[in-house]
Formats: C-alpha cells, structure tokens, sequence
C-alpha cells in the first residue's frame, strides 16, 4: 500500500511574509515604533524581561482610554490584520498556488502552509491572505475578560524557543484548534513513522535570529531516522538592518542579489527535494 505524504511549508509571519506586524499597526495608531522597540520594549529586557512578554507589556501599556491604543480588542487587531492584505512581499500569494501546482504532479502528495509567529494573532488571522492560504496559524493570544471586551490579559505567549513547540504540534497531527485544549499532548511519545508530518518533510522559513531554534529543529529532524527538512532566511532588501546581518561584507552583493531575484525559485526547488525523497521512501514501505 502507498501512504499518502503531506509536506509542511512553515512561515514566520512578521519581515517574512509581510513588513513587522506590530510596527505597522503601532505606526497606525500614531506611536513610533522605533521609540516603541528601542526604547520602551529595551527597557523592559534590559531589566531582565523575556522579549516576548516585554513587547505585550508595552502593548497594554499604551492600551486604554486616553491612551495611543485606545480600549484594544481582538476585533480591533484583527480589523488592522485586514489591512496587512496589500503588504505581503512581492511574491505572495500566488507563491501558494505554485507550490500546490508542483506538489500536485507528485502521485500521493499535498501540501499545507502554516505561521508559526511571535506577532499577534488576531492580527494575523485578520488577513484574507492567511485565512484563504494558511492550514494553521500559531500566534501570540491576548484576551480581556469577555470575548470582546478591552484586551488585558495574555492568554498565550509565543517566544522564540517556544516556537519549536507548535512545529513540534504539526509534525505529531495535533490540530491547531485544538492546541489551546490540550497543552500537554505535543510531549507525549509518538515513534516518527507515525507522525502526520515528518521532519524531512518540513520547510521552514523565517527571518531573524527568533526564527534559528526552529531552523535548528526542521533541519536536524530531532531523531528522526530519515534526517531532518530544509530552511531558509529570507529578508527585505531594503532593510539595512538584515543586510548587515546576514551579508556583513559587501563582497558578497551579487550573492545577495542572486538570492534575492530567484527567492521564490529556490523555495520550488527546496520543495521538489523533500517530495523526491518522500517518493522513494514511500515506494520503500
Ligand atoms: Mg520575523
């Protein structure tokens, strides 16, 4: 018998897919972002804050009446999430549809998209793209104390460590819906063959230094017996602050500019590598 395979492709959110969420929407409501994450968020790391709860903190810092916020609500973020539709990087969507394509002549084969972010989710999830594009989305949550009221608590907080949890949830089959449920199942022991989606069956791809846990994680395959799936930083061209970090020295420019022109070219065949090895070990079984 042939087993069905499902690849995963798993996407950062913010500067992967689109400009960071947090910054667009604190730009939208008059606060600079700069200040906001230079000076504010710093403050609050320098004092030995997790850098995840710390930018949550400043969020309901600046929530309220009076405040540059307002009263913020998960209707609110999610309104703004709508907004993100026309500032996906060149590319996405159609980006999806090619990968289904390609998949598609593969007997036996799909694929399916996820986000695993640090940013908000109810952001995220206010984007037409994620909802029409994306399997799951796994995101910071805040919630108030009826469903729509002011936001004042967090109710999940995504760090960057904390990532390699919910790639750890898609590769054991557990579904997103039911992850905020059932917390404790992603440790329990699943032997790799029987996993939904394995390891060298993953895509990941990400920005930023938050995003090298999870390159670590797909690219070593965390025990499983066939290794481990692909990763790649992608970043804007435009933001120094990403040249500077991933090409230090101007001699590697036209490198650079190779990677940029082909970006979508190298996910396809990133993605033609897994299916092939996928194939043959289906026709192994
Ligand atoms: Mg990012």
């Amino acid at each position: 018998m042939v087993s069905s395979t499902t690849l995963a492709v798993i996407f950062d959110f913010d500067d992967t897919l689109v400009p960071d969420s947090t910054s667009e929407f604190l730009k939208a409501h008059g606060i600079d972002p700069e200040h906001f994450w230079l000076t504010e968020v710093k403050a609050l790391v320098d004092d030995g804050y997790d850098p995840t709860l710390a930018y949550l903190k400043r969020i309901f810092d600046n929530s309220g009446d009076g405040k540059p916020l307002g009263q913020l609500t998960n209707k609110a973020l999610s309104d703004f999430g709508s907004t993100l539709d026309s500032k996906f990087f060149h590319g996405i969507p159609q980006v999806f549809e090619d990968l289904r394509d390609i998949v598609s002549k593969f007997r036996d084969m799909k694929v399916e998209f996820y986000i695993v972010s640090g940013g908000l989710e109810s952001i995220i999830r206010g984007s037409q793209i994620v909802n029409d594009q994306f399997d799951g989305v796994y995101g910071c949550q805040l919630a108030g104390d009826t469903s729509d009221g002011p936001l004042r608590y967090i109710k999940r907080a995504i760090t960057f460590t904390e990532k390699t949890r919910y790639v750890f949830e898609i590769n054991k089959g557990i579904p997103a819906a039911d992850v905020l449920k059932t917390p404790y199942l992603v440790n329990r022991s699943k032997p790799h063959p029987e996993r939904r989606i394995r390891f060298p069956d993953m895509i990941y791809v990400g920005d930023g230094l938050t995003d090298i846990p999870c390159f670590s994680l797909v690219m070593g395959g965390a025990g499983d017996p066939e290794g481990g799936g692909l990763a790649f930083a992608v970043f804007d061209r435009r933001n120094k602050r990403f040249k500077n970090t991933l090409f230090p020295d101007e001699s590697l420019a036209p490198t650079r500019q190779t990677i940029q022109r082909n970006a979508r070219w190298v996910l396809f065949f990133a993605l033609l590598w897994p299916a092939d090895v996928a194939q043959s070990r289906s026709k192994k079984n």
